[in-house]
């Protein structure tokens, strides 16, 4: 495997540091609101990785941390007039719906900020005993960063911009206004009732605190990969390198691998700027979690993706395509027992194998997925596959789709054998409700049922099952 090194700004060989296992921190939701697709998009980038580890024979351990505390979350808990963890709790119920909807695999340990302040508070505890943090005036803890000559490694920071003594209070900001950052910032009246005692005085952790606190808590002082959007990189990954190796003396993240933005317009999706849409938003115009991740998957990840409409028609028109010959293949295999599969398949699973494992080339991976499909249609066209090796194909196609997940997801057996005039309706039904039009939905609902057949809207989209 080779991965770019947002370090290092390299492309380079990896090699876990713990032979055949992985361990890797992905920054995950702050849970302030639903996530929108931009931040899946950081999810399923991450979740291909991991299925990339996966398949290339390691085990993984995958840390995602949820921030249930910070800037975000406490002006929304005090904006809704309800208590910290009741203005969390349904966000974060929420987060692992849209991850099953996403067909996204589970992370092994997904730890909770508010559950981890006795971590951070020893973290900030041996950044003082070696004279990297400070306290203000108000209370509040600080960051030294002029104290660590390595700050701005990771952002190629500037240092002769470094302001001594400038401090910034709040979670975000921009690279030129870099100083001095909060660990531990000092209770005041907009906080509430979210505080904690510590040996600074009552307060609560910085946003950055909380990742180097429970990433090493789970993984060690030093892991392998450490992810997130690329809007993550400043100053969020650079302070948890900062508090993290200012504590440890040790590297802490071997590679960094961040995503670029999914767009709209040109724009970065994002909350603030209002011009997001949520999955749930998609999943409600009658787009399924499988055609949703195959438009978050297909691009180059370190390229940003501008959404569209367009793009998840054309993502539903792929995946018919392979259903079509999944299908095709089923039936020919007829449950034969799997045998060698034809050098074209073996093509396919080598090309694609290469293509993931060079720093996750998705888009040429899917140019394997429909090179092994053009050539299996033209091999059934042709009659010239047998029982075995049409299942033997089929294996192939599942193991592209260990990584993809988009192949056999969201299909039950019953649909991929579909009557075509059932099949016909459920999919005039699908473009029914995608278009918003409940009245030919309802009609076309009919339609089937007087088939035998009874049209069910999931959270994965539209399913047919027999009555
Ligand atoms: P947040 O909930 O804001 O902390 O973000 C969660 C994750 O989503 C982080 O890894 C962000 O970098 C990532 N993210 C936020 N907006 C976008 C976007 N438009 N495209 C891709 N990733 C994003
Ligand atoms: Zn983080």
């Amino acid at each position: 495997m080779r991965f770019y090194n947002s370090l290092t700004r390299s492309k380079e060989d990896f090699e876990p540091l713990e032979p055949g296992h992985v361990r890797m921190y992905t920054c995950g939701p702050t849970v302030y609101n639903f996530a929108h697709i931009g931040n899946f998009r950081a999810y399923t980038f991450e979740d291909v990785l991991r299925r990339v580890v996966s398949a290339n024979g390691c085990r993984v351990t995958q840390v995602m941390n949820l921030t249930d505390v910070d800037d975000k979350t406490i002006r929304g808990a005090a904006a809704a007039g309800v208590p910290l963890k009741a203005f969390t709790a349904p966000f974060v119920a929420a987060f692992f719906e849209d991850l099953k909807t996403l067909n996204v695999q589970a992370a092994e340990v997904y730890p909770a900020a508010t559950d981890h302040v006795p971590e951070m508070l020893e973290l900030v505890r041996r950044l003082f005993d070696r004279g990297l943090a400070y306290r203000s005036e108000d209370g509040s803890v600080y960051f030294s960063v002029a104290k660590l000559a390595e700050y701005g490694k990771l952002a190629h920071l500037d240092r002769a911009g470094l302001r001594a003594g400038a401090r910034v209070a709040q979670d975000e900001y921009e690279k030129e206004g870099y100083g001095d950052f909060a660990l531990w910032k000092a209770w005041d009246a907009a906080d509430g009732d979210v505080v904690w005692e510590s040996p600074w005085g009552r307060g609560r952790p910085g946003w950055h605190l909380e990742c180097s606190a429970m990433a090493m808590k789970y993984l060690g002082e030093t892991f392998d990969l450490h992810t997130g959007g690329i809007d993550n990189l400043f100053p969020h990954h650079e302070n948890e390198i900062a508090q993290a190796e200012g504590a440890t003396g040790k590297p802490f993240v071997k590679v960094w691998l961040h995503c670029a933005h999914l767009r709209v317009n040109g724009e970065k999706m994002s909350k603030s700027l209002g011009n997001f849409y949520t999955l749930r938003d998609l999943v409600a115009k009658g787009w399924s979690g499988r055609e949703i991740r195959y438009v978050l998957i297909n691009g180059h990840y370190r390229q940003p993706l501008n959404f569209t409409f367009d793009a998840l028609d054309a993502a539903r028109a792929s995946l018919a395509r392979v259903d079509g010959c999944v299908d095709a293949l089923t039936a020919c295999a007829g449950g034969a027992a799997p045998e060698a599969a034809p050098a074209w398949a073996e093509a396919a699973r080598r090309d694609f194998a290469e293509a993931l494992g060079d720093d996750l080339n998705v888009p040429e991976g899917l140019a394997a997925l429909f090179a092994l499909v053009r050539e299996a249609n033209g091999a059934l066209a042709r009659g010239e596959l047998a029982p075995g090796a049409a299942a033997g194909v089929l294996r192939v196609f599942d193991e592209l789709d260990a990584v993809l997940g988009v192949v056999r997801f969201g299909r039950t057996a019953a649909e991929g054998a579909l009557p075509p005039e059932v099949a016909a309706l459920a999919e005039a039904r699908a473009a029914a409700r995608a278009a918003r039009d409940w009245a030919g939905a309802d009609r076309l609902r009919g339609e089937l049922a007087a088939l035998g057949w009874e049209a069910r809207d999931t959270k994965e989209g539209q399913k047919v099952r027999k009555l």
